[in-house]
Order: C-alpha cells, then structure tokens, then sequence
C-alpha cells in the first residue's frame, strides 16, 4: 500500500532517474514537481547552440519517462517548511514524508564586472537556442557593416572557458562557422573563434597527451586557443584579460564554471562549496527525512568533493532511492561511494577523446562511445521509445 509520500523536486538526470526507481515500489506515492513538462539533457545542448540539432532532439516529455507509480505536477516550487513538511508550489502545497532535492545547478560568475549582463549563458535550452539564434544574427548584421572593424566585431566569438562545456561548444561552432560563412556569404577568414581559459591549458580533467591532441584538433579546426588569460571584465563591446588585453566581441559564451542553484540559498540548509547542499555519507541534509543529489549536492569522500557529473546524478539518485525505501522498509541504508569511470568530450561531431585512466580513446570510435553512453542514460531512465527518437534525431533531424 503506497503511504508514504515522496516528494522529489526538480527533473534534471538526478530527479528523473529517483522518481523512475521509486515509483516501482508499492510502499509510496512519488510525486515529482518541475517548473517545466520537459526533461533537457544538458550534455548535448551544445549541439542546438551551434544549430546542429534541434531543440526538441535533447528534449524529453517527462511524463513518457516516469513510471506508473508516480506522478508529474508542472509548477514552480516557491519554498519548503522542513517543519511542517509541506513543500509550497504555484498549485497549492504538497505535503512529504521524503523529500528529494534534485534542483540542479547554474552558472557562477565569480563576480567579474559586466559577465552577467553581457555573455550568454550555456546551461539551458533556452540558452542553448538564444546563443543559436545570436549567433545568426552576427552574420546577418555583418553583411550590412562596411566598416572592418565593425565587421570583426561582429565575427568574432569568444568562449570564456576552456573547461568541458567551453571545449565541446568551441569544436560544435567550429564546425558550423564553415556552414554560416557559406549560407550568409561572410568571407570564412573573417571569422574568429576564440577559447579563453584562465589556466595554462585547456581541458585540465584530462591527462597531458590527450590535452595535446585536443589543442591540435581545436587549432586544426581554425579555433584559436588563449591560454593563461582570466577574463576580468566583459561590456558591450568585448572583454579585457587581466593582462590588460581586450577582445572587441559581440558574442562571448560564458563557459566558466557552474554553482549550486540559487533557490537553495532560500531552503536555509547548511551550503558547502560552490553554493551546494551539504549533506552526509547517506545524502541526507541536515533533515534525515530530506535528501540532495545530483549537481545541487555538496558530497565529500575520503575528503575531496565529488564532480557534478551525469553518472554522479544517476548514482546519487540510485543511492538516495535504496535509503528512503531501507528507512520505510526497515532495512540498512546505503553510504554513498561514487564510482566515475572517466571522460569523455567531444570536439564536433566526428572527434572524441575518451580517457578512462589507464585507457584512452581518440576520434571516431570515443565519439561513438560517448553517443552509446547517451543511449545508456536515455535507456537508464527507462523509456526505449526515447531512445528510438534519439537515433533518429541523430540519423534523420540533423540541420
Ligand atoms: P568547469 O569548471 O569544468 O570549467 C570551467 C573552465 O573555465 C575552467 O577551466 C576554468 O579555469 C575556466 N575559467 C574560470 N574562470 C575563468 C575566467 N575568469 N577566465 C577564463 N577562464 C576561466 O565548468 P564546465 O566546463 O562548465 O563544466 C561544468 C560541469 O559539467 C563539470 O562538472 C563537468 O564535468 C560537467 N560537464 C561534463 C561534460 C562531459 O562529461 N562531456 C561536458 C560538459 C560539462
């Protein structure tokens, strides 16, 4: 008989993945909430920011993924009294005997003068599609400017950050530029492309040999690599480093880092690193009853923090599942313990690099692995008819 009820908040890879493994089990009443009736697998929206793929090939209905033991209400969630346990929502309040924070995080500005106003953001589909959007406009208005240097201004694109998401966009736009210099008639060698990374080099989750050989495919593919370069202040008309150098620039994408989302400054739990949810061993907050996973979730062992990655949202959601079912059934809950088998990142559509420690993968074959671990994530959440439509999304509804 299902009475308890679990509440899970937010349908991110984290939320998705707990709601589909409770709602198998009889004891509960499991209720996901979300502000949208879509699910967006943020590791490919930068493939519609470069209008290679369409927005709805990396949205999913949620209601297609989740099982029949629970249910999806589309509101936004205003606050939760952890007293009373009642999570407040624009349609009323939803009483918890669990409750799942899954909300997510965003984009940390880390205060730089100006990079809130004036870089576009790559961390929604909404941002996803205002970048491809953008992006076509420079090349419009670039053909009406007679003036050079207005025109480079136009042409010149900057990703602030070389860090995963900076990478896998830089080698997506890469690819398109060729596409947009044609269809608009823009002179290609009038484009620039610029990563600009605060470190001495790009991609620093991944090993010294498979750095080298994502900066020759990068430079390769005309991207040009700035490495040792903060950016310290962005406007209207470009950004300036710390070295004093500025970049005239209409378009700067700011890839520079993500932090927990700012709703759970509002929750009143005690905040780890990067504005995160502390929580313990078990994921649970500072309230047994409430638990936090996924990218939201500030996570210790064997005192280093835990990546915000993919896998880590399925296994914290896995994990956090097996606890409140093991407090409801009565049996031992579950300590967290991550298990990350590597990365990988895609640079376009035909190279990848694939480093999994004492192995490694390069081109074609680690491209392919990343879209078989797409298909396992999308097979993880449980629905093969989704997995059906991602082919053919790839296959068939490629721009
Ligand atoms: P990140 O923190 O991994 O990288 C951000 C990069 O920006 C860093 O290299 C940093 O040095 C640089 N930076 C910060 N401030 C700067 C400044 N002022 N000027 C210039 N450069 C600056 O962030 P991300 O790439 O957005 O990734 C976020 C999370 O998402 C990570 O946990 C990552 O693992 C995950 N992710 C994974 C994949 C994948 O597995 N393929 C892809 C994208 C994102």
């Amino acid at each position: 008989m299902r009475d308890k009820n679990i509440v899970i908040i937010g349908a991110g890879y984290a939320g998705l993945r707990a709601a589909r493994k409770l709602g198998k089990y009889n004891s509960a009443r499991v209720i996901l909430i979300n502000k949208d009736d879509v699910h967006v697998r943020l590791s490919e929206i930068h493939e519609v920011a470069a209008n290679r793929v369409e927005p709805d090939g990396v949205a999913v209905p949620i209601r297609g993924c989740i099982s029949s033991g629970a249910s999806f209400v589309k509101t936004v969630v205003s606050r939760v009294d952890f007293e009373h346990k009642q999570v407040f929502t624009g349609t009323g309040p939803i009483g918890y005997d669990y409750l799942i924070l899954a909300i997510g995080s965003e984009p940390e500005f880390f205060g730089i003068s100006g990079m809130k106003e004036h870089s576009f953001t790559l961390w929604s589909l909404d941002d996803a599609m205002r970048i491809g959007a953008h992006i076509e406009k420079m090349f419009t208005a670039a053909l009406k400017k007679r003036d050079a240097q207005k025109r480079k201004e136009l042409l010149t694109f900057v990703i602030g950050g070389g860090g995963l998401t900076g990478v896998e966009m830089a080698g997506e736009l890469a690819e398109s530029i060729p596409c947009l210099s044609k269809r608009y008639g823009v002179p290609q060698g009038e484009v620039s492309l610029i990563v600009v990374e605060a470190l001495p080099d790009i991609l620093p989750v991944l090993k010294p040999n498979l750095i080298k050989k994502a900066r020759k495919v990068l430079e390769s593919k005309g991207v040009q690599l700035m490495t040792n370069s903060p950016i310290m202040k962005v406007d209207s008309t470009g950004l300036e480093l710390k070295s004093g150098e500025k970049i005239a620039a209409r378009t700067l994408i700011w890839t520079g880092g993500v932090r927990g989302n700012t709703f759970i400054e509002k929750l009143g739990l005690p905040i780890g690193g990067r504005g995160r949810i502390k929580v313990n061993e078990y994921l649970q907050t500072t309230h047994p009853d409430v638990y936090a996973i996924g990218d939201c979730a500030h996570i210790v062992v064997d005192g280093a923090p835990v990546p915000q990655q993919v896998e880590v949202a399925f296994q914290t959601a896995d994990c956090a599942a097996h606890n409140i079912m093991a407090d409801i059934r009565g049996y031992d809950k579950k300590k967290y313990r991550p298990k990350i088998y590597g990365t990988v990142v895609s640079i376009g559509r035909r190279y990848g690099i694939a480093d999994f420690g004492t192995i490694s993968f390069t081109g074609l074959f680690a491209i392919m692995l990343k879209r078989l671990f797409d298909i396992h994530y999308i097979l993880s959440l449980g629905c093969f008819r989704l997995t059906l439509e991602y082919v053919a999304h790839r296959i068939f509804r490629k721009r």
